[in-house]
């Protein structure tokens, strides 16, 4: 008898695997989760939230860190922000592990 892989993914059972949403644009999350410091982690941020690859790049491509600190650190700062409100309409309709070259500012 061959050993039972005891892989997480491997599991015979069916267990629901509970998806995660994208902090920023509210998705579920695709094949890539990045962790997310809302606070950067240079700034001494300890908290992290899953979001996309090409939702952090946009966080960032938009953003110092010094901004994410002290106006964006929450979803609702970012998503008033006019580039990251376009953005996230944008990539509503798009595959989850749709990504992107990001213009940088
Ligand atoms: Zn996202």
């Amino acid at each position: 008898m061959a050993k039972k892989n005891r892989n997480l993914w491997d599991d015979e059972d069916e267990v629901e695997t509970p998806v995660l949403h994208c902090w920023l644009c509210a998705r579920p999350i695709g094949a890539v989760t990045i962790w997310h410091h809302p606070i950067p982690k240079s700034r001494g941020g300890r908290d992290q939230v899953p979001v996309h690859p090409i939702c952090n790049k946009t966080i960032h491509a938009n953003f110092t860190n010094s901004d994410l600190e002290k106006r964006y650190s929450t979803a609702e700062a970012l998503l008033a922000h006019e580039a990251i409100k376009r953005f996230v309409d944008w990539i509503a309709n798009k595959p989850l592990d749709f990504d992107a070259p990001t213009k940088k500012r």
